[in-house]
C-alpha cells in the first residue's frame, strides 16, 4: 500500500460530472489499498473569472486581496470532491491551503512553499481517509492567503508528495503526457514514456506549458517521482494500465532508462531581441546595460556579446515580448547615451526554438545538424545559444514553426521513427 499524490487540473474538474468522473477514479486507487492525498485545481475558467471580477473593481488589483479572490475556486472543488466521494461511500475530508497550514512567503500572487505541515494530513490517512487540499494556495506567516502563480496546484502537490513522502505524484491533466514536441505544430509528435527531470524543465521552461516550472524544480529538488497522464481516459480503466500510462519524470540515477540522444524541441514564440550597437568595449558594459533592466524587474533570456576587434561590440539580448516595450523605454531613456551606443534596435518578431536532450553530454554533431537543417530550409539564425542539454536558436517568428518542423524530422523524433 503507497501513499499516492494526484493532482487533478481545471478541465479534469470542470463540471458535476468531471468531478464525479474524478471520485470513481480515485475510489479506483483508494479501493485498491492506496493512501490517497488529491489536489483539485479550480474548474477550468473558474480562476481567470474571479481575476477578471477583481480587475473590474480595481484595474490593477491589490496584490493581497487579489489572492484572498483568486484562492476560492480551488475551495470549491476540495467541497465538491469530498461530496462525490463520499456519495461513493468512502470516506473524504478537505482541507484548505490554510487547514492544512501550506505555510508560504508573503510574496502575493507568486508566493513559494515553505514548509507543509503534514500532522492532519498524516492521522487522516492513517484513518483511511481520502485527504483533498486545496491546490495554488497557502498562508505566509502572519496567516494571510496567499496563491502560487498560475498553474500553481502543479506545485502544490509535489510540494505534498515531497512533505509525505509520497510513492508518486500523478498530475492528472487534459493531455495524454508530454510529447516531443507541440502536436498541433507537428501531428507526428511522439508521447514521450519517459524523460529526465534536467529536460523537463528546459522543456517546460521553453514554452511546454503541461506543468509549472517551479513543481518541476521542486520535483527536482526532493526527487519525487512525478507523472503526467490523462484524466480523460475511462475512469475504470484498469489501475495497473493507468499507473503506467503517461509520462514518468525520472532522475539519472534510474539507470536502466533507454535514453534517446534528444528528447524533444521546444519553442516560445513571445520573445523579443534589444540590441545596442557599437558600444565602446571596455569593463562594466553589460553591467551597466543590464543593470536598469534588472532593476525594472525585466527578466533577460539569451545575452549576445562578443569582444570587438575595433574597440566597439554590438550587445544583445532577449525578453519577454510583454516587458519589450518597457525594456526599450528603459534603454532610451537612461542607457544608450550612458554608454554611447551608436543605435538602439529592437525586434519583437523573434522566437526561440531548442533542441533538447541530455544525451547531447556524450553525443557530438547534434550542433551541426541543428545548423544543417535550418539552413536547409533558408531560416537565418539570428542568435544561438547552448547548455549542456540544449541548444537554442533565436530565429524570426514566421520561420518558427518551419524550424520546429524540420528539426523534429532531423532528430527522427516522429512516431515510429525508433
Ligand atoms: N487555478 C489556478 C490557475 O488557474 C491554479 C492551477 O490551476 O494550477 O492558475
Ligand atoms: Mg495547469
Amino acid at each position: 500500500m503507497s501513499l499516492i499524490v494526484q493532482k487533478y487540473g481545471g478541465t479534469s474538474v470542470g463540471s458535476v460530472e468531471r468531478i464525479k468522473n474524478v471520485a470513481q477514479r480515485i475510489a479506483k486507487w483508494r479501493r485498491a489499498g492506496h493512501r490517497m492525498v488529491i489536489v483539485p485545481s479550480a474548474m477550468s475558467g473558474e480562476t481567470n473569472r474571479l481575476i477578471a471580477l477583481a480587475k473590474d473593481i480595481q484595474p490593477v488589483p491589490d496584490p493581497r486581496e487579489l489572492d484572498v479572490v483568486a484562492s476560492t475556486g480551488e475551495q470549491v472543488t476540495i467541497g465538491l470532491l469530498a461530496m462525490a466521494l463520499k456519495q461513493l461511500g468512502l470516506q473524504a475530508k478537505s482541507y484548505t491551503g490554510h487547514q492544512v497550514r501550506v505555510l508560504t512567503d508573503s510574496a502575493f500572487n507568486k508566493a513559494r512553499i515553505i514548509e507543509i505541515e503534514e500532522r492532519r494530513i498524516r492521522a487522516d490517512l492513517e484513518a483511511g481517509t481520502i485527504v483533498l487540499v486545496a491546490g495554488f494556495q497557502g498562508q505566509d506567516e502572519l496567516g494571510n492567503i496567499t496563491t502560487l502563480g498560475r498553474g500553481g496546484s502543479d506545485t502544490s502537490a509535489v510540494a505534498l508528495a515531497a512533505a509525505l513522502r509520497a510513492e508518486e505524484c500523478l498530475i492528472y491533466t487534459d493531455v495524454d503526457g508530454v510529447y516531443t514536441t507541440d502536436p498541433r505544430i507537428v501531428p507526428e509528435a511522439r508521447r514521450l514514456k519517459s524523460v529526465t527531470f534536467e529536460e523537463m524543465l528546459e522543456l517546460s521552461s521553453l514554452g511546454s506549458k503541461v506543468l509549472q516550472i517551479r513543481s518541476v524544480e521542486f520535483a527536482g529538488k526532493y526527487r519525487v517521482r512525478l507523472r503526467v497522464l490523462s484524466s480523460m481516459s475511462e475512469a475504470d480503466q484498469p489501475l495497473a494500465v493507468e499507473a503506467a500510462s503517461g509520462t514518468l519524470i525520472t532522475y539519472e540515477e534510474d539507470t536502466n532508462m533507454e535514453q534517446a540522444v534528444i528528447s524533444g524541441i521546444a519553442f516560445s514564440r513571445d520573445e523579443a531581441k534589444i540590441t545596442l550597437t557599437r558600444v565602446p568595449d571596455r569593463p562594466g558594459i553589460a553591467y551597466q546595460i543590464l543593470g536598469p533592466i534588472a532593476e525594472a524587474n525585466i527578466d533577460v533570456d539569451m545575452i549576445i556579446q562578443n569582444t570587438s576587434v575595433d574597440g566597439t561590440t554590438d550587445f544583445s539580448f532577449t525578453v519577454h515580448r510583454n516587458e519589450y516595450a518597457k525594456a526599450m523605454d528603459v534603454l532610451g531613456s537612461k542607457v544608450k547615451n550612458h554608454v554611447a551606443a551608436q543605435a538602439l534596435v529592437g525586434d519583437p518578431k523573434i522566437c526561440k526554438v531548442s533542441v533538447v536532450g541530455i544525451g547531447m553530454r556524450s553525443h557530438v554533431g547534434i550542433a551541426s545538424l541543428t545548423f544543417r537543417t535550418l539552413s536547409e530550409e533558408g531560416i537565418n539564425i539570428q542568435m544561438i545559444s547552448t547548455s549542456e542539454i540544449k541548444i537554442s536558436v533565436v530565429v524570426e517568428d514566421k520561420y518558427m514553426e518551419l524550424a520546429v518542423r524540420a528539426l523534429h524530422k532531423a532528430f527522427g523524433l516522429e512516431q515510429g521513427a525508433a
